[in-house]
């Protein structure tokens, strides 16, 4: 909070309303990618937050927790690790379903990706209820330090407790 950079990383960010469907207001942060100055902001702040924390395994959500998750992992000297949906991993496998507003979800790791008693980060655009980032830290079953997203939606309470760090707040341009 009170970031000069973090203006500007709001409006690179475009919300596109009744996407996928009626009444989602959609943050599209492939905007935010276009924008070199704003991107390298974003990843500089995650960066400067989790460089000395022991952290050694950054783990992405797809699919856009893939589009800051490695070259935070870079920079601070950890390895990525990407948590996919289902059945795109060649390997052994776990699984973590868990629950949407309609339906369920699942999230899979590959076995061995990540060892017991790791420091871990967990990445991904977006946080709403939290249950995906909640899918993802039992998933990991490493010490999960913090789970960081661009965007955290202001409307949707509860689920989200105070492992989360948002960088960009929520923003403020309509298409
Ligand atoms: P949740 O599990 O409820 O915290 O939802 C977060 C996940 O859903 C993230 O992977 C987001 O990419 C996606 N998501 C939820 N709502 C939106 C939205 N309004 N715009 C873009 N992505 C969203």
């Amino acid at each position: 909070k009170g970031d000069p950079r973090l203006q500007a990383i709001s409006q690179a960010i475009r919300v596109v309303p009744h996407f996928p469907k009626p009444g989602i207001m959609f943050q599209d942060i492939t905007t935010l990618l276009l924008d070199h100055k704003a991107f390298k902001d974003t990843v500089d702040i995650f960066v400067d937050r989790y460089r000395d924390m022991g952290i050694s395994v950054v783990a992405g959500v797809e699919a856009r927790g893939f589009m800051f998750g490695p070259s935070i992992a870079l920079a601070i000297g950890a390895k990525f690790v990407p948590l996919r949906k289902p059945r795109k991993l060649p390997g052994e496998v776990i699984s973590e379903e868990y629950v949407l507003e309609y339906g369920t979800d699942c999230l899979e790791m590959h076995v061995g990706a990540v060892q017991p008693g790791e420091r871990a980060l967990v990445i991904d655009d977006l946080v709403a209820t939290g249950g995906t980032l909640s899918a993802a830290i039992s998933l990991l079953g490493a010490e999960v330090v913090e789970c960081a997203c661009v965007i955290g939606l202001p409307e949707v309470k509860g689920g989200r407790d105070r492992v989360v760090f948002e960088v960009g707040g929520f923003p403020s341009r309509l298409v």
